[in-house]
């Protein structure tokens, strides 16, 4: 069954986040204090989670990612895998960490179910990695990109956010990753969601960042794989891993989207930034999947055409990427 909006996009993957808790505060995505904890009850329990999931592969999603906050730090995620993963018609269960509770977890994740795993890092530099995560520890990321593989994981993907004047002078070294570890990596720009003093100074566009790296190295542009959404893929002749620009700011983005969002407080999303959400609560507490699936189908229809972060008077939305999922 395909899932399609009113644009004909076809919708198979939702991110589906866990917990908007964190055990880094990278500063481009939370404030210093973090967030208001949420109380317990506000948040959705594995069993709502589950049926959100079994209701929107029903529909016809085929790809969930579990996000967050950090998905490794709510107790009982890996049980919860366990169920997600044996869903019919799930074809691809994903999961993004900030990867510092890998060296513990992999293999656990990997028993799971989960098929493929992205790991956040902006940095391979030790002391500029813990200026943007605010003290955390690089060798523990790259210890726990070494547990994923040594799980049976494919190498993880990297997702890279670039800021100019912070770890722009990094993007060749991310680019050679792909040739000496095999990680595929992901350039992400800079999004202005926390807003913190002079947020201009830091946006660089994917296109500059693809030229720096055109300078330097052939690339052919590869297809990208079935649920892969907004991203260009290139690859360095001979490396294993790819390279993928995602211009989520500056655009080529929107008419490509492939994806919902449910938050772990329930509510759902049809786009990262647009102010709509719906409160899923009123369809699980008590549980009636008639009405989600009705109210799941309401997002996918009134999906925006495109959101309008680079346009002017765009009004930033009260918001932190942890509440979302990213
Ligand atoms: N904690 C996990 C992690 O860091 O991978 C998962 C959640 S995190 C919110 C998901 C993704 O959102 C990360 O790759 C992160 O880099 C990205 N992100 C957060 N804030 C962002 C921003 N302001 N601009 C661009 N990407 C951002
Ligand atoms: Fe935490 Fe991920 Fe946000 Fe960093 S990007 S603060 S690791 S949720």
């Amino acid at each position: 069954m395909q899932l399609t909006d009113s644009l004909g996009r076809n919708i198979n993957y939702l991110r589906l986040s866990v917990t908007d808790r964190c055990n880094m505060r990278c500063f481009y995505c939370m404030p210093k204090e973090g967030i208001l904890n949420k109380g317990h009850d506000a948040v959705l329990s594995y069993e709502e989670l589950q049926l959100v999931a079994e209701t929107a592969v029903g529909m016809g999603i085929e790809k969930i990612r579990i996000t967050g906050g950090e998905p490794l730090v709510r107790v009982g995620l890996v049980g919860f895998l366990e169920k997600l993963s044996a869903i019919r018609g799930l074809k691809h269960l994903a999961l993004t960490t900030n990867g510092l509770l890998l060296p513990e977890m992999a293999a656990d994740l990997h028993r799971a179910g989960v098929q493929r795993l992205n790991v956040s890092l902006d940095s391979l530099n030790p002391a500029t990695f813990s200026e943007i995560t605010r003290g955390g520890d690089l060798k523990k990321v790259l210890t726990g990109l070494d547990a994923a593989e040594q799980a049976g994981f494919p190498p993880p993907k990297i997702n890279c956010v670039i800021m100019r004047g912070v770890n722009d002078a990094e993007i060749l070294a991310f680019a050679e990753m792909t040739r000496t570890r095999g990680n595929s990596v992901r350039f992400i720009e800079y999004m202005p969601v926390v807003r913190e003093e002079g947020w201009q100074r830091y946006c660089i566009s994917g296109e500059e960042i693809l030229q720096q790296i055109e300078a330097n190295y052939t690339l052919e542009q590869i297809d990208k794989g079935p649920y892969a959404g907004p991203s260009r893929d290139f690859r360095i002749p001979g490396a294993r891993g790819s390279i993928g620009i995602i211009t989520a700011v500056s655009g080529h983005f929107c008419s490509e989207c492939n994806r919902i969002r449910v938050t772990s407080t329930g509510q759902a999303k049809g786009c990262l930034f647009s102010d709509e959400k719906t409160d899923l609560l009123p369809c699980l507490r008590p549980p009636d999947r008639k009405r989600l699936a009705e109210v799941l189908r309401g997002i996918v229809s009134g999906k925006p055409e495109r959101h309008g972060i680079s346009q002017d008077g765009y009004v930033h939305k009260n918001f932190t990427m942890s509440q979302v999922g990213g």
